[in-house]
């Protein structure tokens, strides 16, 4: 079936073929309808594969048709996502595909002045999409009224509800029209929060889309074992070998993000770099020049692990392993997109080991080993230290140091 010969208003349907989307993905095509009839839905689809259209499209077209009262009236769809640069991105495809319709979305997010998203509160919109920082605060100053809102979209349900705004989304809930559709979309999600997720909603239909396999069939990714201190060399060995490729390389913390961004400038490479540290104007700058392709490689921390769409990421690398099993296959998920297909190789040091086992746990099987000879790793390392003689020594160990500090406490805590 084709977007063309689904019951959705003509406006939307050109916007679709504007953006070249002919037929629907599949959690598209199982979506559309019951969301069109209004049930609740828990809807668990691999990263890629259109998520965010399979709930704009039906939201879209039942405001726009005035299933819904029409504008002025307040706020009739709310979509909750966790990161700034979600927000935003999802506002774009709000926005794309509700052109020449009646219908207006608007994104509103913290870490900006929030006098320009009050101005346009006043001015009405019909979607809003939206942090949950800058949500309740606009919200408690009385500037956002909720009590219009019939539908509730919770993208990344999994980490929203996971967040510890359970209580907050709990209160919401009561504040919506009383009649509200309440939607989860996710590639992940655990058994802890899909019974959160029930709790919320009465019969909700649950829509999975291949379950066994959270990674996408698009990606093909492996691991292969490089030791802390070496792994610099490879990365800059990587990187020069695919110079025409972009890259996501996704490290553990700010710090470390900074530290291989200098390493990486010393051998000649250009990198970018995101995190929670960095300004949100020059957040938003650095996706930018990394979307257009002004800078090919970019280094971030699992602030950018979720939802975004950057299209033509080549390979995602793993310089560390994520400490939550999840947001690997939320990180292998920035490539692979659409019909794309993607890589993904992960930097698996001695230290790391335990964790690697605990994602293959989380994915039910087993990580493709790129297999690399002793001598073959050491012939690796010693062409790339020759071309390197002035590595900074002393910042690796701290590294090494950071990261032993860090599972310490990480293995006290579980243990509590
Ligand atoms: P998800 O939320 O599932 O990770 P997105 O909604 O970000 O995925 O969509 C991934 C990519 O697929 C986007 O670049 C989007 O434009 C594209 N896409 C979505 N739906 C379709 C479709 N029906 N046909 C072609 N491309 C699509
Ligand atoms: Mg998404």
């Amino acid at each position: 079936m084709k977007f063309e010969d689904y019951y959705i208003s003509q406006e939307l349907k050109k916007n679709l073929a504007k953006l070249g989307f002919v037929k629907p993905t599949d959690i598209q095509f199982k979506s559309i309808p019951p969301i069109l009839k209004g049930e609740d839905v828990l809807a668990i689809a691999q990263t890629g594969t259109g998520k965010t259209a399979a709930f704009a499209i039906p939201v879209i077209d039942m405001i726009h048709r005035g299933k819904m009262k029409q504008r002025n009236d307040g706020i009739k769809c709310l979509v909750m996502v966790p990161t700034r640069e979600l927000a935003q991105q999802i506002t774009e495809v709000f926005e794309k595909l509700s052109r020449h319709t009646k219908v207006k979305a608007y994104g509103i997010y913290g870490g900006v002045g929030q006098d320009e998203q009050i101005d346009r509160l006043e001015d009405g919109f019909d979607i809003l999409i939206s942090t949950p920082g800058r949500m309740f605060d606009l919200i408690s100053q009385g500037h956002l009224l909720v009590d219009r809102i019939e539908i509730l979209i919770l993208d990344e349900a999994d980490h929203m509800l996971d967040l510890g705004f359970i209580k907050d989304i709990q209160d919401i809930k009561r504040k919506l029209n009383r009649k509200h559709q309440t939607l989860f979309f996710s590639a992940t999600i655990n058994d802890v929060i899909k019974k959160l997720a029930y709790s919320l909603v009465e019969n909700p239909i649950r829509i999975q889309v291949s379950p066994k396999d959270p990674v996408s069939k698009n990606i093909e990714h492996s691991v292969v074992f490089i030791e802390m201190d070496d792994k610099r060399f490879f990365l800059e060995r990587m990187i020069k070998e695919n110079s025409a490729s972009k890259i996501m390389i996704f490290v553990r913390t700010k710090v470390r993000a900074e530290r291989v961004k200098m390493a990486m400038e010393r051998v000649g490479i250009e990198t970018i770099t995101i995190h929670g540290d960095k300004d949100q104007q020059d957040r938003f700058g650095v996706m930018k020049r990394f979307k257009n392709g002004e800078v090919k490689v970019l280094i971030a921390t699992d602030v950018s692990s979720r939802g975004i769409d950057i299209p033509n990421v080549d390979f995602v690398v793993n310089y560390d392993l994520p400490d939550v099993s999840e947001n690997y296959v939320h990180r292998v998920g920035r490539t692979g997109r659409g019909m794309a297909k993607g890589l993904a190789i992960s930097f698996c040091s001695k230290e790391e080991k335990p964790i690697l086992d605990e994602i293959q746990g989380f994915l039910g099987s087993n990580i493709a080993v790129l297999e690399m000879s002793k001598t073959e790793y050491k012939d690796i390392l010693e062409v790339m230290k020759e071309s390197d003689n002035d590595t900074d020594w002393q910042s690796l160990i701290r590294d090494n140091e950071d990261f032993e500090a860090k599972r310490k406490k990480a293995g006290a805590k579980k243990k509590k």
